[in-house]
């Protein structure tokens, strides 16, 4: 009957694929694809052929979700895959997540692997609690909100961002944060030029700086100190009366 399979697929090494995601795309009626040109390079390593791909993505998410909702009414089974890694992280898939709960029908994950995580785990700073903040809005604006809302999250904070603008990112994160903050650079993660650099933030701009290009990243960001939160706290208590008055 009718359900929503999320596939995690690899995220650059494709030995990482499951058995059980093989399983699920095999087994899938359609799979949904963020860029169905990648996922037909995925399907043909794992020799699974005569499937029928739909795109799904940011740009055609208003039309395509109600119709994969409908198709899924029909007991149709549905995988959801994104270019790479978790559907439903920093993609279009967690839209079509929500419109598969509001038609009761159910939603299925199939766990692979993820570069925030990947990323986390390996970066040697606290992993007990940490903040996934995704993609920093590109206007500059809102970009430097997000950040100075995140200055007194005492979690690790996990980043991505696209390979040419890891340099402005992390000059607006030296901006806000300070230049003292430990960092780890996450880079190609699962590939062959697989690389960390681990320092504090200035010096990982630096390196961002002198080494182009990147390949894909992902930016692991110490979180604030005790008396960091102490000061953000101090400043919310007498910044807040006053914007209200505004
Ligand atoms: N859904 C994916 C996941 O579960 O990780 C994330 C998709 S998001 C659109 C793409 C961003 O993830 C990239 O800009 C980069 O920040 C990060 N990323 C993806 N693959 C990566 C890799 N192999 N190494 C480092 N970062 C990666």
């Amino acid at each position: 009957s009718g359900a929503l399979y999320l596939v995690g697929t690899p995220i650059g090494n494709l030995e990482d694929m499951t058995y059980r995601a093989v399983r699920t795309l095999t087994e899938a009626d359609i799979i949904a694809a963020e860029d169905t040109r990648e996922t037909r390079k995925l399907l043909s390593h794992f020799e699974i052929h005569g499937k029928t791909l739909y795109s799904y993505h940011e740009h055609n998410k208003q039309a395509s979700g109600p119709e994969l909702v409908r198709i899924m009414q029909e007991g149709k089974r549905i995988a959801l895959v994104s270019d790479a890694g978790l559907p439903a992280i920093s993609d279009p898939g967690a839209d079509l997540v929500r419109m598969t709960i509001e038609a009761e029908l159910p939603v299925i994950p199939i766990p692979g692997p993820n570069a925030a995580l990947s990323a986390l785990i390996a970066s040697g700073l606290p992993t007990e609690r940490f903040t996934f903040a995704g993609f920093l809005p590109r206007d500059r604006k809102r970009a430097e909100l997000m950040l100075a809302s995140l200055t007194a999250e005492a979690g690790t904070l996990l980043f991505y961002e696209s390979p040419h603008r890891v340099a402005k990112t992390l000059e607006r994160i030296v901006n806000t944060f300070g230049a003292n903050r430990r960092m780890t650079l996450a880079r190609e993660l699962t590939k062959r030029y697989e690389h960390f650099v681990r320092g504090n933030v200035n010096e990982c701009l630096a390196y961002v700086l002198e080494h182009p290009p990147l390949g894909e990243c992902c930016l692991v960001v110490e979180g604030a100190s005790e008396d960091e939160t102490a000061a953000a706290e101090a400043s919310q208590a007498w910044w807040q009366p006053l914007s209200e008055e505004e």
